[in-house]
């Protein structure tokens, strides 16, 4: 493992960091700021500073020069989320295009689609969706029903998505779509690239415990799409899907470590302030969880380490998976544990986001979910890295 970056790694960390410094405005900080704003004008706001920041070369930090990126390493990428924690700077809002898409896209993607697509995405004129999952089919995705029948040089697309990040402000959906009638799991899948505005496409909001809608079903009743926006081949849905999700295997985690190791000390500062932290049993669980962390850490290095030697991480990435979402999970349980039913309804406190905490606490529940769940990840790390029986 190699902790250190190199000086142009530290070069490119005082850059963005300056520019972060000059183009986030102090108020984005206040507490409660996001939160009071209304969904639609708190998105365009953050479409619009991530289109800024791509402008400045601040975007596809390791993607190749030749589709817009920076060109640079896998530590660059690292330096590039931790900062982007540090500076509290807005997540993205595309995150599926441009963390799954762009680099499927870049592998198989005819020179039309890189052209029409990745340029797009960068500047946040596309917004894309992802539609995998089902009503009923989740872990066991090779269990879809949406189909699309063949007419003329169009395909006619009819069922349902669910659980669709950004569907109230997706422009397009890469959609897995059963286009061989009749055909059973994995075979005569593809992957259809989807326009959401169109009258086909009816989106309908999810609302969440904490009130917001991030997510949303997606109706498909006759909507068209041409036979020529399918990425990977048709039929060939199956090995496009296993390709793009192979993509979050370059994360090392170290960006998931600076965000969690600031809200421990947020935790730690709401101990103090409800007068609970010479509690002997809440100090205990805090220690459990700053060691956690630490073990997170120090897991993100050799991962880095790993791609920067360019190895290919293969199933471990599901244990990165596993160790960043359950340190997650743990951390904001022993916030619950610590305010009961304040951590739920407890009014603003002087010095502490108290809502900000409670909204991180509901959104915890789901990370042990997405992204393939805790379960699936272990059945994954028995099978693959410790070569158990099934
Ligand atoms: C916040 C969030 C955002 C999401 N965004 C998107 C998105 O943008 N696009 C999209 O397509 N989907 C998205 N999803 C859906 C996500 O991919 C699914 O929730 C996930 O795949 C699990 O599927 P499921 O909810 O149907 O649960 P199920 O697959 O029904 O699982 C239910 C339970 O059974 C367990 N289980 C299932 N199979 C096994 C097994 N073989 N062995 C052991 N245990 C098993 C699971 O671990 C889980 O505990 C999102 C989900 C969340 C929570």
């Amino acid at each position: 493992m190699d902790l250190r970056y190199t000086a142009e790694e530290e070069q490119f960390r005082t850059e963005l960091r300056s520019w972060l410094a000059d183009s986030i405005p102090a108020r984005w900080r206040d507490p409660g700021f996001w939160s009071v704003l209304p969904d639609n004008e708190a998105f365009e706001l953050r479409r619009d500073w991530e289109r800024r920041k791509a402008e400045a070369g601040f975007a596809g930090i390791a993607w190749p020069t030749e589709f817009g990126g920076r060109g640079g390493t896998p530590g660059m990428k690292a330096i590039y989320d931790v900062e982007m924690a540090l500076a509290d700077a807005p997540m993205t809002v595309n995150p599926l295009g441009l963390t799954f898409l762009a680099p499927t896209v870049m592998a198989i993607g005819t020179e039309q689609q890189k052209r029409e697509i990745i340029g797009p995405m960068l500047r946040n004129e596309v917004i894309w969706c992802q539609g995998f999952s089902e009503p009923g089919a989740g872990s066991d995705l090779a269990a879809l029903r949406t189909s699309g029948r063949l007419e003329g040089d169009e395909f006619v697309v009819n069922g349902q998505k669910v659980w669709t990040t950004n569907a109230l402000h997706g422009d397009k959906i890469f959609a897995m779509v059963r286009t061989e009638p009749g055909s059973q799991k994995h075979r005569g899948v593809s992957m259809l690239l989807i326009d959401m505005n169109q009258p086909g496409v009816e989106v309908r909001p999810l609302k969440q415990m904490s009130g917001a809608s991030e997510f949303g079903e997606v109706f498909f009743t006759d909507a068209r799409v041409s036979v020529e926006d399918n990425l990977g081949g048709l039929g060939n849905g199956w090995g496009t899907a296993m390709l793009l999700l192979s993509f979050e295997r370059g994360a090392s985690g170290i960006g998931q470590y600076t965000v969690f190791r600031r809200q421990y000390d947020d935790i730690v500062a709401t101990a103090r302030t409800f007068g609970r932290s010479d509690d002997p049993v809440v100090r205990q669980e805090l220690a459990k969880r700053l060691v956690e962390l630490e073990c997170l850490r120090y897991h993100a290095m050799h991962v880095l380490t790993e791609v920067e030697q360019g190895h290919d991480l293969g199933s471990e990435s599901s244990m990165t998976k596993l160790q960043w979402s359950e340190a997650s999970q743990d951390l904001w349980e022993t916030f619950d544990d610590l305010l009961g039913p304040e951590a739920t309804l407890g009014h603003p406190r002087p010095g502490l986001d108290l809502e900000s905490m409670q909204q991180e606490a509901m959104w915890s529940r789901s990370v042990t979910i997405w992204g393939g769940s805790s379960q699936v990840q272990r059945n994954i790390v028995a099978e693959r890295v410790l070569g158990l029986p099934r």
